[in-house]
């Protein structure tokens, strides 16, 4: 049998980045074993329905390199994929539980079903459901005589269909991660399986169409874990073989404890939406990975390692590596610490990974600096940022000449040694000819240190220093070299002129 499964987003938002997760994981073990990879749209929710959402799932699958082989946006056998447009498909598989006696017509109003619950609230009840006592107080199929249900529906009232749950039965399955679950039928309610506009709920669409779409294997987060007893109970009425199930860790706060929330992200100023998106409601923008400048491949490694492990101490993974090493059995069930510092550190490593190249290409310079030259800005910058355009931020100091000098470093390393050998360097470098780069500034500057009799090494801060304006940086003299001879040499000369003569 040929691994199938699914990525089943509901479009009522943007996509959390515990959903890429998901898609990652699926797709993942769909590669590894030869099977396909389906996506479908889950918006049997209308009220829930958010514009955009959709195209936002899509665009985000398609940055992280997530190949869809059938689904929306791609078509294939079992289209449509988008499951408002397969509505009129549900309803047989409703009445074919209402004709084998495992489901029921329930026509209760809001307000009865509201004066029940109050009712039982009031009498102690744990939980006020609709369930296999409730039932038989209230206005169904049950209840009614036959007559009576089919006029009231030849009359056009509205009504919706329930499972009719047997409470007298435990309920099993083997989750891949979790290993057995077992739940007892009485602890379930008699859930809505069509809604009165002829809508299917979640579990009925999703039951139907998993089965119609072939899915092997249902991967998904561990908030669909208490839905999964029912789905398993709706396989078992339809006499359908049920997939296998694998329930994902929750992802945690970076302290470690709670579900990771929007507020955490917004308190560790870090996004928790793989691409930036503008709610069409409040015009309010949450950030993305993408546009703080993840690179795709970090965010792939990181949320690969969130309740994955290979087991080896190999770290940096490309998705052709993950899938090869990927298998559900390594996945943990305990929840995964969205440490996002993991996520940077990720990131630092693909950055360095990248050719000067492929930097620069991303990157540009503001249309009022002078022109440098990239490729050597991020040469000089590469190792030293998390995020490609700290390249520039962090280069400021190429752009801009400096106006203020450290303070501590002025009282440590500003004496008359330095005075001496950076005026003796201001010389030499006034009268030399040759192509200025990063190893003849440094012949130069050794040898008028060397001519002035001071070490070079004790000095080198304060010319640093003096160039600009901070004690610590890049390699100094490949920075020196994309100022330019004239550049530096007016650098050093206002230092000179400024700090303290000594
Ligand atoms: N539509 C559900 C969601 O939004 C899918 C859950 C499942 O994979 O069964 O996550």
């Amino acid at each position: 049998m040929s691994v199938r499964v699914r990525f089943a987003p509901s479009p009522t938002g943007p996509l959390h980045i515990g959903g890429v997760r998901t898609a990652l994981y699926n797709y993942l073990f769909a590669r590894k074993h030869g099977g396909k990879m389906l996506l479908r749209i889950e918006d049997t929710d209308q009220n829930r329905y958010v514009p955009g959402a959709e195209e936002y799932i899509l665009e985000a699958l398609k940055w992280v390199g997530i190949e869809i082989d059938e689904g929306q946006g791609v078509g294939g056998p079992h289209a449509p994929y988008r499951q408002s447009e397969r509505k009129e498909m549900y309803r047989q598989y409703a009445e074919q539980l209402i004709n084998s006696g495992k489901a029921y017509y329930a026509f209760d109003t809001a307000e009865e079903i509201e004066a029940m619950r109050k009712r039982l609230e009031e009498a102690g009840a744990d939980a006020a459901q609709y369930n296999a006592i409730t039932r038989l107080q209230m206005t169904n199929s049950l209840t009614l005589s036959a007559e009576e249900v089919a006029s009231r529906i030849a009359n056009g009232d509205p009504y919706v269909v329930r499972i009719k749950i047997d409470p007298k039965q435990d309920i099993r399955f083997k989750d891949i991660i979790r290993e057995w679950v077992v739940v007892h039928a009485s602890t379930l309610d008699d859930k809505v399986l069509l809604k009165s506009d002829g809508m299917p709920t979640y579990h009925l669409a999703n039951i139907v169409d998993d089965y119609l779409m072939g899915i092997t294997h249902v991967i998904r987060g561990e908030e669909w874990l208490p839905s999964a007893p029912l789905h398993v109970l709706l396989y078992q009425y339809f006499g359908w073989t049920a997939p296998q199930f694998a329930h994902l860790p929750l992802l945690l706060k970076p302290e470690g404890n709670g579900k990771l929330s929007k507020r955490d992200a917004d308190l560790g100023g870090f996004p928790i939406f793989p691409l930036q998106w503008t709610d069409p409601s409040t015009g309010t923008v949450a950030r993305g990975f993408r546009e703080d400048g993840y690179l795709k491949d970090a965010v792939v490694n990181f949320l690969a390692f969130l309740g994955w492990n290979p087991g080896t101490e190999q770290e940096m993974f490309t998705m052709e590596e993950l899938i090869g090493a990927f298998s559900l059995e390594r996945i943990h069930k305990a929840g995964a610490r969205f440490d996002i510092t993991k996520a940077k550190w990720f990131n630092q490593q693909y950055i360095k990974q990248l050719s000067d190249d492929e930097l620069a290409k991303s990157l540009q310079l503001g249309e009022n600096s002078k022109p440098l030259d990239l490729l050597k800005i991020v040469h000089l910058m590469k190792d030293r940022v998390t995020f490609p355009q700290e390249i520039l931020s962090e280069a400021s100091f190429l752009v801009e000449m400096p106006t203020e000098y450290e303070e501590a470093v002025v009282a440590s390393k500003w004496n008359a040694d330095a005075i001496k050998a950076i005026a003796a360097y201001v010389e030499d470098l006034k009268v030399y000819e040759g192509d200025f780069l990063a190893e003849s500034a440094k012949a130069i500057w050794a040898a008028a240190a060397e001519r002035v009799g001071v070490k070079m090494g004790k000095v080198m801060q304060a010319l640093r220093l003096a160039a600009t304006g901070a004690g610590h940086g890049p390699d100094l003299m490949l920075a020196m070299e994309i100022l330019g001879k004239d550049e530096v040499i007016a650098r050093l000369e206002k230092a000179l002129a400024i700090l303290p003569q000594k």
